[in-house]
This record gives C-alpha cells, structure tokens and sequence, in this order.
C-alpha cells in the first residue's frame, strides 16, 4: 500500500484528531510541535508534585456527533460538578467530559503511531516541486512532504501560511482573547462545597476545583484551584506582571467565597490566545496548488468542539482522494 506523508504542525485537539483520522487511513503523519508535550490549550502544568488542567479544563459537547465520539474514547470520562455562580448561588450540577488522568492525556492518545517532534517550532513553509519542506529558524528540515496541515493558533499561523496569502489573510484578521489563569494548591482543606463557580465577576470567568476531577491521581491529596480571569479583565491587565495577577484572582476568589485562603503553591499562566472569534465562513483550509491545509478552531466557531470539527472536516477532505497521485499533483517522490 502507498504511504502518503503528511506533517502536522501543532499536537493540541485539531492536530492529534487529524493525525488519528489519517493515520488510521494509513498515512505516514509526523507532528511538529513547538512545546515539549501536547494539548496545547488543553494542557496540564505541574503545581508542587501534582498537576492541573491549564487551558480548557473539560469539553462539553454541544453537538452529539462530538459527544459520541467524546464517549467512545478510552480515556475519557464524565464528571457531575457541583455548580454555583459567584455569588454563591447553587446552579445544577454541570455535566462535562474528561480525558484522564488530565486534559491532555486524550491528545496523547490520539497521536499514537505518529512521528513526535517535540520543541520543534515551525518557522516556515516552502512548497516546491518535491513537496512541501518545513523550516527552523534558518534551517531546512530534510525531509519533502505531501502535504503539511497547520493547526497552531491564528497568530502562529499568520506568517506560516504566507505562501497561501488568501490564509494568512483570514489567519491575521481572526480576533483573539487572551486569559489569565493562576493555579493555586491549598494548605488545608477549604470546606467549600460547589466544584466549579461561574457567572459575572468583574475578574473572574470560572474556577474549577481541579482537585475534585475524577480519575485525577493527586499525589499529595491536596485541595487545588484553578482560577480563570475573564476577557475583559485579562484584557485590562494584558501587561502585567505574575504576582500582580496572582495577588488580585486570589483575593477576588477569597472575596467569592468569603473566606480567606492559604496556599502552598501558585502558578501563573498568560495565555495570549486563549479563544478566537472566527473571520472566516470554511471550517478547514485546503490550497490545491501548494499542499497547505488548515483546521484548528479559528476556523470554526472556537473552542475544542470547533477545532475537533475543523480536524475532521478537513480529514473527510483529505480522504476523499482516491488515488495518492491526486494528493501532490506534480513531482511526488514520496509516492514512488
Ligand atoms: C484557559 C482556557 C480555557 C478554555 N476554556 C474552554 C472551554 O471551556 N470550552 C471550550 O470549548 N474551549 C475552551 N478553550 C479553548 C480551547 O482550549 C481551544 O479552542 C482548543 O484547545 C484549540 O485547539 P487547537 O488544536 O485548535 O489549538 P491549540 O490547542 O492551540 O494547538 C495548537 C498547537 O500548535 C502549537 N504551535 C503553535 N505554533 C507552532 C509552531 N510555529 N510550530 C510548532 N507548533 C506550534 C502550540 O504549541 C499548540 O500545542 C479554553 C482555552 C483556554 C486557554
């Protein structure tokens, strides 16, 4: 059977949903990512010797075709959270899925059978006549490939797809939101009752008792916390500094649950791309002439749901090539 060699770039939900679509087809997939593990914004972070969900904390389907897919996978489970907002009014319970033992583990489990570059930022594409060949900084990669899907977010995409300028295009104009997230561990229980708290704040968006996930193997048992800044805010304090930021959600949280707290252990995270509002009307990009493709959830109605549609959109796409001559026109010498 004919191997058709694809390069993915990004390992968060839309590139390792691509990479199981395609390798499951069949296809040689390698994977660049620039971090030095997957998810990318549904990644976990080490907090003293546990760890903690720092992008989107869980998914929750709104279509059954995820849903259904979500229940399918080994590694994901679901969690009934005690609910309330801000003002300590009780909501009813949220149901929401996990992937386990944390929110990246699904990514992880996707990717199985790839080639992982982990580290590895992609600075450049060159499409030519014997494929498309990727860039480091100033340094080729060896390698030519049939295709190559970029998945990052739309500002790491802008200059990657400048040899399809229609892309960068909608890549640039894509609104992006920033969030602030401090994670935080406590020295004693809290006594507090809800798992998730949400609503209008003028600072926070939500917080997660991360702690209380199922499936989650604490290692110390400790209580852990996971406070996200809304837009607005994130947006005010764009430019300050950790322990600013730190200092001003701990006490909006103290000040929610009006009662002070102690911790043991706090992390700080700035995500300058949290969400995006989407500029363009396709849920994938597909260039013909040069090879480059597109999904990620910039390109469909945002969050993990839209990157996972875009993902399989995109593959369905990719698979209805029949033959592998279709896939790189010209010259393809992976094919020989
Ligand atoms: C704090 C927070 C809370 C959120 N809450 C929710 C929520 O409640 N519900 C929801 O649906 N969504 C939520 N989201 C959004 C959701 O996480 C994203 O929509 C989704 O994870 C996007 O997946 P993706 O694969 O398209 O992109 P990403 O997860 O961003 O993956 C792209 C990957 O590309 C890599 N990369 C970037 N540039 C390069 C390069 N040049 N070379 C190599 N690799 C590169 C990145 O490191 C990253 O791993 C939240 C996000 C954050 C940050």
């Amino acid at each position: 059977m004919k191997h058709k060699k694809i390069a993915i770039i990004g390992a968060g939900i839309a590139g390792a949903s691509l990479a199981h679509r395609l390798l499951k087809a069949d296809y040689q997939v390698t994977i660049y990512e620039k971090n030095f593990g997957t998810g990318g914004r549904q990644s976990s972070c080490r907090i003293g010797k546990d760890s903690a969900d720092i992008g989107a904390p869980w998914f929750e389907p709104k279509t059954d075709l995820f849903r259904q897919w979500l229940i399918g996978q080994p590694n994901v489970i679901r969690w009934h959270a005690s609910h309330s907002d801000f003002s300590g009014a009780v909501i009813k319970p949220k149901l929401v899925y996990l992937s386990s033992p944390r929110q990246l583990s699904l990514t992880q489990s996707l990717i199985k059978g790839a080639m992982l570059y982990t580290g590895a930022n992609i600075t450049a594409l060159n499409p030519g006549k014997l494929g498309v060949q990727l860039q480091r900084g100033r340094k080729k990669i060896n390698c030519f490939y049939d295709a190559v899907i970029v998945t990052t977010p739309a500002s790491q995409a802008t200059p990657l797809l400048s040899p399809c300028p229609q892309f960068s295009h909608t890549a640039a104009s894509t609104r992006k939101t920033p969030s602030w997230v401090v994670v935080i561990s406590l020295k004693e229980r809290s006594g507090i009752a809800p798992d998730i708290f949400s609503g209008p704040h003028s600072a926070l968006f939500r917080a997660t008792r991360d702690s209380s996930k199922p499936g989650r193997n604490s290692w110390s048992r400790k209580e852990i916390w996971v406070l996200e800044a809304n837009t607005a805010w994130s947006e005010k304090h764009i430019k300050s500094d950790q322990n600013t930021i730190a200092r001003a959600l701990i006490k909006a949280f103290e000040s929610a649950i009006k009662q002070p707290i102690e911790t043991s252990n706090t992390r700080v995270y700035q995500w300058l791309c949290a969400r995006h509002q989407t500029a363009s009307t396709k849920h994938y990009l597909w260039d013909e002439e040069t090879s480059i493709g597109v999904c990620s959830d910039w390109l469909n109605s945002s969050g993990s749901e839209g990157a996972w549609l875009s993902a399989n959109a995109l593959a369905d796409h990719l698979l209805s090539y029949t033959r592998a001559s279709d896939f790189y026109p010209v010259h393809n010498i992976a094919f020989t």
